[in-house]
């Protein structure tokens, strides 16, 4: 990969006018603008700043910067003073990490010229790359892995725990090895969270940005390490794995889905993920499955109990419905239906009551409703052998009734 480190842009683009005039010297009258030395400093989550000199061959009336993270539709557009010549300045603050980090970020500049014509520079690329670390990598097929704390084999690990975390969701997820996969470790959520977009939550240990293929994740060198990877690393490429295969229709499905399958791969089985649940259970204060549809809770215990249920009712799909059921469900949701009708569509239960079985089944809820169900073609056989019997009986009754009534008459 490149890094952007001392990095510096050193060519220049001069935007030739088109014209369909027969005359070429025109193209020359007409002008245009030529942008020297644009230069990205980065100061990574405080601030950015594009510097350069433009320079034309009519004086510039108006001139500002544009800029966007590449996957964005967003451009933001700021207008800049022109210096006597020709040098421009623009700090952008960076404090609200809105671009994530390790993003490309695109730049360009507009110059409106004394005569009235607004000229465009082509767009020039960076890396808004985290520098506050000594990044180390090491790589195997698409996955890389980028470190900074712990030795060698804390990096081999890392490597260990991503092969194994793929294996494991091959099943249910298409792989792809074309595009690379950057995983950063950081070596504490403290610096993970200082690159979060502002307002995100406190408890976030690992974050993907699939779009980028951009896996961040927090893990500190030592016993629990091995944990952590066998968690964290297979549940974030999880995300980037079903976002490759989604394309946009990842953003259709339900958060439910996309989180119960990332952490179904997580080598490593949370045992408080099992207790938190029967807790909720106990205390009738489970989260309905529509409730986590749109998004998960904010508050870390809410969230911590949400991903519990997720894991465990897309576990339970699978092994009710098999693999088959899972890629039917996110076929349903990629076609547009809602997280209700999505399950009806798919598996032929609608999500509440797929939600009503699986709290019967797996947590043991309304024993009796359990068996009932399961009973029930018992009962509908018993009622059937029952219902002569009992019409006979009534028929008798009826027989008796009427003798009766005409012996006492
Ligand atoms: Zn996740």
């Amino acid at each position: 990969m490149t890094h952007p480190r001392g990095f510096i842009i050193k060519f220049i683009i001069a935007l030739l006018v088109v014209t369909l005039s027969t005359k070429p010297y025109q193209v020359y009258s007409q002008g245009g603008i030529v942008v020297e030395n644009p230069n990205v400093a980065v100061a990574f989550g405080n601030s950015i700043t594009f510097t350069a000199n433009l320079k034309s061959t009519l004086p510039i009336q108006q001139a500002s910067l544009l800029f966007r993270e590449a996957n964005e539709e967003i451009t933001r557009v700021e207008t800049l003073q022109v210096a006597e010549d020709g040098a421009v300045s623009f700090t952008y603050d960076a404090t609200q990490n809105a671009f994530p980090p390790f993003s490309w970020i695109l730049f360009w500049f507009q110059a409106t010229l004394s005569d009235g014509v607004t000229y465009t520079s082509d767009p020039i690329k960076f890396q808004y790359y985290d520098d506050r670390f000594p990044w180390r990598e090491v790589n195997q097929v698409n996955i890389t892995i980028n470190w900074y704390a712990g030795d060698d084999s804390f990096s081999a690990s890392a490597l260990d725990a991503a092969g194994s975390g793929i294996l494991a969701m091959r099943d249910f997820i298409p792989i792809s090895f074309d595009d690379p996969i950057d995983v950063y470790i950081y070596s504490n959520t403290t610096d993970l969270q200082s690159t979060l977009l502002t307002g995100s939550n406190q408890w976030v240990g690992g974050h993907a940005h699939p779009e980028l293929g951009v896996v961040l994740v927090a893990i500190p060198p030592g016993s629990g390490q091995f944990i952590e990877m066998e968690t964290k690393i297979p549940h974030e490429l999880a995300h980037v794995m079903l976002y490759r295969y989604l394309g946009e229709n990842y953003q259709r499905q339900p958060a439910w889905l996309i989180e119960g399958i990332a952490s179904m791969v997580e080598l490593y089985t949370n045992p408080d993920y099992a207790r938190a649940m029967q807790i909720a259970s106990d205390n009738d204060s489970l989260i309905p499955l529509n409730d986590l549809c749109a998004s998960f809770p904010v508050d870390a215990g809410s969230a911590f109990l949400a991903y519990a249920q997720s894991q465990s009712f897309v576990t339970y799909i699978r092994d009710s419905f098999g693999t088959s059921g899972l890629s039917r469900l996110m076929n349903a949701y990629s076609e547009g239906f809602n997280c209700e009708l999505g399950a009806t569509q798919a598996l032929g239960v609608p999500l509440s009551q797929l939600d009503v079985r699986w709290r019967e089944t797996v947590l043991g809820q309304n024993v009796a409703g359990v068996a009932t169900r399961n009973l029930l073609p018992f009962l509908l056989l018993m009622a059937l052998v029952l219902v002569v019997p009992l019409w006979s009986a009534i028929d008798l009754l009826r027989q008796r009734r009427k003798n009766g009534k005409q012996e006492s008459q």
